[in-house]
């Protein structure tokens, strides 16, 4: 008779199931595939539909939070436990407001591909105490910082050993209670001090080192450590205009042990120095050395961009002293999560003007003959020093 009742449950859990979206259709595994497959999957599967790499594809776009939404349950023993047997109806009151279960898909990609975000899966209460956080400088160029960019990395991480699962033992039949403690983990050592005195100590158990089992036959794959190292890769995303020391966060991505929950991965920006550009914040600042004819009569001339491909034009109609700085708006670094005109800092560049080592006679004279009447418009020190200090008063000079 239960075996009937049970059948039917059978039937109506996968009918249930069968009305809602598939969600190990959507992540492309079987139902009882391994949480390592799911997010291997997912891993994968999201990088290939991120909205960033279909700009417009609303297709791509819907599919990147489909796969958001199928990893976060499937990825979840408790939810994934409701969805099989209820389907998505059944996770529809699960939601922090009583209603969509879900996270930001953004978020949780950034969880795998690196971001600013903590993110909490489990909502709180972890099981076991978490491990250490592992940090990794990271070397950037500034060309990275300001296009963005993917950045590939091989990792060697620590993994709980998937052959024993962590116990270190060969077969679970292997593991027996030690008999020295009794399975307490504990050793409580008697010592007679006098007459009806007894001091009574407990010690941790050095036979099991307080586990309170042994391990008779060894994992042959981890020897008994419990853990082995796998290689794994990693995609760091660099968003235009992030910063020297910016963290991207991989959460749960640092080494695991059978004891612990993972840490996470923490890799830190080191900026490295540009041959003509230096940051300031959003601003570029760059050095430019003309000629003193360049200085006197203007110029038209290029700079290269951080990039070293792209062009920047530098015009100046006029006298050009040296120190001069001149704003070139725009011309800066992206400013992060802006848009509009004000998505860029600005391009400061100063001139350094080259002298001729020595002039001759004849042009001694036509530099005293032409010179001689410009004195009344010479820049003096004080203009100068001001102009550095508050270059856009002279921009248009
Ligand atoms: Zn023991
Ligand atoms: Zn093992």
């Amino acid at each position: 008779m239960s075996l009937v009742v049970l059948l039917v449950l059978a039937v109506l859990s996968t009918l249930a199931a069968g009305a809602g979206k598939d969600y190990y259709k959507i992540l492309g595994v079987s139902r009882d595939a391994s949480q390592q497959e799911i997010k291997r999957q997912y891993k994968s599967l999201s990088r290939k539909h991120h909205p960033d790499k279909n700009p417009g594809d609303e297709k791509a776009h819907e599919r990147f939070i489909e796969l958001a939404e199928a990893y976060e349950v499937l990825s979840d023993d408790e939810k994934r436990e409701i969805y099989n047997r209820y389907g998505e109806d059944g996770l529809k009151n699960q939601g922090p407001n009583g209603g969509a279960p879900f996270h930001d898909p953004f978020d949780l990609f950034a969880q795998f591909f690196g971001g600013n975000v903590r993110f909490d899966r489990r909502g709180g209460a972890r099981a076991k105490p978490r491990g250490p956080d592992a940090h990794i400088h990271l070397p950037v160029t500034l060309h990275e910082l300001y296009s963005g960019t993917e950045i590939d990395i091989d990792i060697s991480r620590q993994t709980t050993c998937p052959h024993c699962d962590g116990s270190g033992a060969a077969s679970p039949d292997d593991i027996e209670t030690c008999s020295t403690c009794g399975g307490s983990g504990v050793r409580v050592v008697k010592q007679m001090l006098g007459p009806g005195i007894v001091q009574q100590m407990q010690s941790k158990c050095e036979e099991c080192s307080g586990k309170g089992k042994k391990v008779a036959k060894p994992c042959p794959h981890c020897k008994g450590t419990r853990i082995t190292r796998e290689p794994d890769m990693l995609a760091v995303r660099i968003e235009p205009g992030m910063n020297d020391g910016e963290e991207i966060i991989f959460e749960d991505e640092a080494d695991q042990h059978p004891d612990y929950e993972p840490g996470s991965l923490v890799f830190h920006l080191q900026q490295q120095p540009h041959k003509t550009y230096e940051r300031h914040g959003d601003d570029l600042h760059a050095h430019v050395t003309i000629t003193l004819l360049d200085a006197l009569i203007g110029f038209n001339r290029t700079l290269a961009h951080v990039d070293g491909k792209t062009q920047v034009e530098l015009h100046r109609q006029n006298v050009t002293p040296p120190g001069f700085v001149q704003r070139l708006p725009r011309k800066g670094m992206p400013h992060r999560h802006r848009s509009g005109s004000a998505k860029y800092g600005d391009l400061l560049v100063t001139y350094w003007v080259q002298f001729p080592v020595s002039v001759d006679a004849e042009a001694k004279k036509q530099f005293a003959a032409v010179l001689g009447q410009a004195q009344n418009i010479l820049w003096d020190d004080v203009d100068r020093q001001k102009q550095v200090k508050a270059p856009s008063i002279h921009d248009e000079l």
